[in-house]
């Protein structure tokens, strides 16, 4: 699909538990945009598929990537190493497709310092609270396929993520999973409509 404008790249972060990935995923399943899929070299959960949730890699692996320049970032995160391949993205945003991608702080700040002029043209970043701790306790310890010790480093990084949410431009309080989404796609919607976006503005 060729569009008169270019994509956007919807860049997503929050700690883990706030809901930003069933976000992302809905966005890209209701065909509004595609998801990024990241490299990690996490093990994979119950249920995840290779080259859809993830693209699991070993460190060894990943490492080559890294030195082969194929990462537009890449971050430690949980003690394992994630990252967003340039082949995700730039291609896309080139033809007018949208791109949402669910990274980290660290990514975050890397893609916004990439100094690459498509990437700061695209960029919309948005940073999903949970309303509160107790909420953010309580979705962390729900998902059930993470130990105790993975838990509480979440819990950890998830309140050191939080420090970094005043440098994303938007910032989206999470409630209820269809109020979420509904302000998250209105999100994409009015980006669209930037007159900067067209190519013969
Ligand atoms: P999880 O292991 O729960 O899927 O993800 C852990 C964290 O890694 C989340 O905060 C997620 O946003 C982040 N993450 C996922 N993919 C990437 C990536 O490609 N780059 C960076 N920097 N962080 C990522």
């Amino acid at each position: 699909m060729t569009t008169d404008r270019t994509g956007i790249l919807l860049l997503v972060s929050g700690p883990s538990g706030s809901g930003k990935t069933t976000l992302c995923r809905r966005l890209a399943d209701e065909g509004e945009a595609i998801y990024s899929t990241s490299c990690t070299t996490r093990p994979s959960r119950d249920g995840e598929l290779d080259g859809h949730d993830y693209h699991f890699l070993d460190r060894d692996t990943f490492e080559q990537k890294v030195t082969n320049g194929e990462f537009l970032e890449y971050a430690e995160v949980h003690g394992n190493l994630y990252g967003t391949l340039k082949t995700e993205v730039l291609s896309h945003l080139i033809e007018g497709v949208d791109v949402v991608m669910d990274i980290d702080v660290q990514g975050a700040d890397q893609v916004r310092n990439s100094n690459d002029t498509s990437i700061d043209a695209a960029l919309v970043d948005v940073f999903v609270m949970p309303h509160t701790e107790e909420e953010l306790v309580k979705r962390l310890t729900g998902r059930g396929s993470d130990s105790q010790d993975v838990i509480e480093l979440r819990m950890k990084n998830a309140l050191g993520e939080i420090t970094h949410c005043s440098k994303y431009t938007y910032r989206l309080l999470s409630n209820t999973r269809e109020q979420d989404y509904h302000q998250f796609k209105s999100l994409i919607v009015a980006e669209r409509l930037k007159l900067s976006r067209f190519k013969n503005h």
